[in-house]
């Protein structure tokens, strides 16, 4: 039996482990237009300033394909399948090739925005740019250095272009960062969250701008400014955008195959045509789409025993899961982190915030079950929190390890929780008294 995956990043290179893993006889065949054996995007920022080298992020180079016996074609574009024949045709060939079992790890590609001229002055090369490959990070870093850059702008405030803001500031560009929504990072952080986030990366020397939809993007030949809707311009040398990602489905469409913004598969990672699997990026599954590690390598696991028809466990979702990777700034946001969006009762917030020290830890329960948390500024609860995920918590153990007292009035008895309270009580103004007897706030102890 012949396997041919189509992409070659984190979902097919790990769906070719497992399936080797699995069985030391079927043919693996893996197919990448990248011209790089699999490397991690993770770092692809740091290619910018140059604090990393290209060849730093490549995971398994080409000898590791070699001693698992998967047969890797770099530079090869798949441009088009057809399921009744079990082929593949690539760019540049003339002859197909053939397929038993065949996996779309195709990944996606950056999300442009309906902004005008965006895209055509990208496809040119008039300054815009978007950061999913390491040759995107190398055009960046030529562009910057080529050009002696000043300014700035990164469209889109969400993980990865905070993570770009910061890179490009480490290479003394005046960096803006221009944000749609009301706050930074709106799926992953609440809003008091989202303050204290933007309020640190401001201290840090780069500027954000919320609210504000980008309409259009001038330059007379190269990028020279951002008009919003509102009608603000902003001067810029440069535009990055960077506004989350779009499933690569066209291949599976033009083959007849259920996409919707990504290939449909199901809890096997069937797709609609028979022996076609989909994993990673590219896939859509009860209406969601990841675009994490953690889904990919979860999915991966799964499509290799659906391939070799060793079905046994189902594919139910990957809890989202994010770090913000900027130096000397911890952020992580797992789970559900705002249980107002969701239904039912039941729901339980333990919440530390500490503007002062720019702390932030939410922890959520449900049912007294661990269901999500942001934990900003201190990472001593995450390997818990990582741990003890749908599972039920001990909540004194919870108060110990997020440091949340109780404090009581040695007066009236009045309890003052940390917990539930937007202040600690350690941040509480020196005239603060209780608001039941007025007692002052020293005659409060901790319970
Ligand atoms: C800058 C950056 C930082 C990130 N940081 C994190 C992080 O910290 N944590 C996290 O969980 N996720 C992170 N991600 C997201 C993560 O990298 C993706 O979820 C992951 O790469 C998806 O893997 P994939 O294999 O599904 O798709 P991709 O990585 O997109 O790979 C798909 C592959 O398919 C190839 N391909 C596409 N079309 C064709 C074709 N027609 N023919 C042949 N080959 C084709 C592509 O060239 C590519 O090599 C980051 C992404 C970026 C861009």
């Amino acid at each position: 039996m012949k396997v041919v995956i189509l992409g070659n990043n984190v979902a097919g290179t790990f769906s070719a482990q497992n399936i080797r893993f699995l069985n030391n006889e079927v043919e693996i065949e893996i197919f990448t237009q990248e011209n790089y054996p699999y490397y991690s995007r993770v770092h692809l920022p740091e290619l910018i300033p140059g604090k990393t080298k290209a060849e730093d992020l490549i995971v398994f180079d080409e000898e590791w394909y070699k001693n698992k016996d998967l047969k890797l074609y770099l530079n090869k574009k798949a441009v088009n399948i057809d399921p009744k024949n079990k082929t593949i045709l690539f760019e540049k060939d003339d002859e197909p090739v053939l397929y038993d079992k065949l996996i779309f790890a195709l990944g996606s590609t950056p999300n442009i925005p309906p902004i005008k001229n965006a895209r055509e002055m990208r496809d040119d090369n008039k300054g815009v740019f978007t950061l999913r490959t390491i040759d995107d990070a190398l055009k960046i870093r030529d562009y910057i250095k080529k050009f002696a850059l000043k300014k700035a702008i990164i469209i889109g405030g969400g993980l990865l272009g905070l993570e770009l803001a910061s890179q490009i500031n480490d290479c003394n560009l005046d960096t803006t960062v221009v944000e749609f929504f009301p706050r930074l990072l709106p799926r992953q952080l609440d809003e008091e969250c989202g303050t204290m986030l933007k309020d640190e990366i401001e201290s840090r020397g780069i500027k954000v701008i919320l609210n504000a939809a980008t309409e259009e993007i001038l330059g007379d030949g190269m990028v020279n400014s951002i008009k919003l809707k509102d009608g603000r311009k902003f001067d810029s040398d440069i535009v990055l955008i960077q506004a989350g990602i779009r499933p690569i489905i066209d291949l599976a469409k033009n083959a007849n195959i259920k996409t919707d913004r990504g290939i449909i598969i199901n809890e096997f990672l069937e797709t609609s045509e028979k022996d076609i699997y989909a994993v990673g990026d590219c896939v859509q599954f009860k209406d969601q789409i990841w675009g994490i590690i953690p889904a990919c390598i979860e999915q991966s696991k799964i499509v290799a025993a659906s391939v070799l028809e060793l079905k046994k466990v189902k594919y139910e979702g990957t809890t989202p899961k994010n770090t913000l990777k900027i130096v000397g700034l911890e952020l992580t946001s797992i789970g559900i982190i705002d249980p107002i969006k969701e239904e039912g009762t039941g729901w339980e917030i333990l919440k530390k915030s500490d503007k002062k020290d720019c702390c932030y830890q939410k922890i959520v329960l449900k049912d007294n079950k661990l269901k999500g948390a942001i934990l900003f500024g201190d990472n001593k609860a995450i390997s818990y929190v990582y741990k003890k995920m749908e599972q039920d918590v001990d909540k004194e153990e919870l108060r110990k390890l997020l440091e949340l007292y109780i404090y009581e009035c040695s007066n009236c008895g009045a309890e003052y929780d940390e917990s539930k309270m937007d202040v600690l009580f350690k941040n509480l103004p020196k005239d603060w008294r209780c608001p039941n007897c007025k007692n002052p706030k020293k005659g409060f102890k901790k319970k």
